[in-house]
């Protein structure tokens, strides 16, 4: 398996680790360690997903295994390429590359043999009763299950009835192949559980050719014994099929080691969902823009948003692995976030909200025309080997409109009438009037210069309280800048009403289409994420020229929540 070894740290053992090293000791597998990541290709990866890649894949990487993906295609309606291909595209974005890309129906035939097979040894049989009855006949806690009248039907009829299932005879619905097992057991999934249905459904990789299609149950673990897995790592609410897991390949032919089903916890985090069924109300209501919009907690959303593929294996690493269920605070991967890009991102000045500021004694030269200076600035502080840039500086500004105010509320620092402030790397400048528009909105604020303080700083060593960022008029490149909230308000969506979508937050993003950037900006590549000085982690989107998505502020809200909870 090559990966890029970069910010891979080693990694805690773990309860799964331990129980993979154990048969490593014991060589249950001949020291093989195999495990793969089964996505259903239903919709977009999300970051719970990337929990259980880096799981799965590091493992492998671990005890020198290999990992690959299977497809657990068998659900024609719901499955679409452009799931299979946008996961392919997020796993190897996540740094991952899988050993081999399987799929669920390829196994169809071989399923279908295993079947007979169970049907054979009087293990399986057809139920001719509908779902529903089949349901209520379930059972539950505390109360007993019902057997099938079918229950005891010749091998022969069942073999013919399944035969003539597959062929195509019967309605939608109208039979089913189910397991006999136990009618009584405490555990759920062993009540006899249904392996096929019929279903016709065009299958985005086996088209028509059938009209039955395995339940997860009966698919899962059978792929895994075609494909020689030894560790079938899965979240927790697959514990209690375990047993139905395992039943399945001890009465089979199976021509590999019996794996070994492991669960752990789902990562959840606050102010967000993981439910693909969720996931994809939201794309198809129209609240977000696609499955990869840059608030969705998807992978290709994230990656939109600017976040680093590193910071999310590094999370996903660092919380380790539980076998009890939790929310993650959001703003503990955004810290993640925050600490790579501030080591790795260049800055960049950029206004998002321009207002002019003008310096009234600014020189012109011999020709007439204002004069222009560039000053050095350094492309990012933390780390001196990125260099330096030249950042051009006018007579004609803009700052944020925010750093001015004609009258200064109490604990107003910036700029206002009378008041001198820093342009960053450059002058100190006083603000001496306003030009306003018909409606008294302040359009313009003049000012003036001190050329005795080049560089940001005063020779008689007076002191200002606020350092302000600033684009050069004549040099600025436009750009549009999208700011982000919390798409749910509340950190458990859902909690009030049951209903996530009714924590929808509306103002989640606010789109600034007139900001201003300073030359360079111009250079920054697609998906390349740079901090706007003062404002934030900026990614630049792919697509949309000129584009910016903010992808965290500056302020480390984890730390303050980490202090309040007296950590
Ligand atoms: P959803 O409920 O969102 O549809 P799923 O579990 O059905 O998710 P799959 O495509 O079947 O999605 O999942 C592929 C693998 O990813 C499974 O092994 C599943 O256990 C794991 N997985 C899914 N969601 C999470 C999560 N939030 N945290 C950790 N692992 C997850
Ligand atoms: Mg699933």
């Amino acid at each position: 398996m090559s990966q890029d070894a970069t910010a891979r740290k080693p990694v805690a053992s773990d309860f799964i680790r331990e129980v993979v090293e154990r048969d490593n000791e014991k060589g249950t597998y001949g020291g093989r360690v195999q495990t793969r990541f089964p996505p259903e290709p239903n919709g977009y990866l999300h970051i719970g997903h990337a929990k259980a890649i880096v799981q799965d894949f590091s493992i492998a990487e671990a005890f020198d295994g290999i990992c690959n993906v299977r497809f657990d295609d068998t659900n024609p309606d719901t499955e679409e390429t452009e799931f299979v291909d946008s996961i392919l595209q997020d796993i190897e974005w996540l740094g991952y590359h899988p050993e081999n890309v399987y799929y669920a129906s390829d196994y169809f035939e071989n399923l279908y043999e295993w079947a007979l097979e169970l049907i054979r040894r009087g293990l399986a049989y057809v139920d001719d009763q509908s779902g529903e009855t089949i349901s209520e006949q379930r059972g539950g806690f505390g109360k007993p299950g019902i057997e099938s009248p079918f229950r005891n039907r010749p091998v022969e009829e069942s073999l013919d009835l399944f035969a003539r299932m597959r062929a195509g005879e019967f309605a939608d619905g109208e039979r089913c192949l189910r397991a006999k097992i136990d009618m009584q057991s405490d555990n759920m999934w062993l009540r006899d559980p249904v392996m096929y249905r019929i279903r016709r459904g065009h299958h985005h990789r086996t088209g028509d050719a059938w009209c039955i299609y395995p339940t997860y149950d009966w698919a899962h673990g059978q792929s895994d014994a075609i494909e020689g897995v030894t560790h079938s790592i899965c979240t927790l609410e697959f514990d209690s099929h375990r047993p139905l897991y395992n039943w399945f390949l001890e009465n089979l032919p199976l021509p590999s080691d019996q794996p070994k089903q492991l669960e752990f916890a789902r990562l959840e985090f606050t102010h967000i969902v993981t439910s693909k069924r969720r996931l994809k109300k939201l794309v198809a209501d129209g609240v977000v823009d696609g499955w990869d919009d840059a608030r969705m907690p998807t992978l290709s959303g994230l990656r939109r948003r600017g976040y680093p593929a590193s910071a999310i294996r590094t999370f996903c690493t660092e919380i380790g692995t539980a076998r009890t269920n939790s929310r993650h605070a959001i703003e503990a991967l955004e810290a993640v976030v925050r600490r790579e890009l501030n080591a790795e991102a260049q800055r960049k000045m950029v206004v998002l909200r321009p207002l002019k500021l003008v310096l009234t004694n600014w020189p012109v030269d011999a020709e007439g025309q204002p004069v222009v200076e560039y000053f050095e600035v350094a492309n990012n502080p933390e780390r001196p080997e990125d260099g330096t840039r030249q950042v051009a500086f006018s007579g004609e500004l803009v700052i944020e409109s925010e750093d001015f105010a004609e009258v200064p509320p109490p604990k107003f620092f910036r700029l206002s009438p009378g008041r001198e402030v820093r342009l960053r790397g450059a002058y100190l400048v006083t603000a001496t009037d306003v030009v306003k528009d018909e409606d008294g909105n302040v359009v313009q604020v003049n000012a003036t210069y001190d050329p005795e303080t080049r560089g940001g700083d005063a020779p008689d060593g007076r002191k200002v309280k606020s350092t302000m960022h600033w684009v050069s008029v004549p040099h600025a490149v436009p750009v549009e800048a999208a700011l982000y909230e919390r798409l749910f308000t509340s950190p458990v969506p859902g909690e009030r009403t049951g209903e996530p979508l009714d924590d929808l937050n509306p103002n989640s993003r606010e789109l600034l289409p007139n900001a201003l950037g300073e030359a360079s900006i111009a250079e920054v590549a697609p998906g390349q994420v740079v901090q706007f000085e003062r404002l934030g982690y900026f990614a630049k989107d792919p697509d949309r020229p000129g584009f910016f998505h903010r992808t965290v502020g500056l302020k480390d809200e984890w730390a303050a929540i980490q202090k309040k909870q007296g950590k």
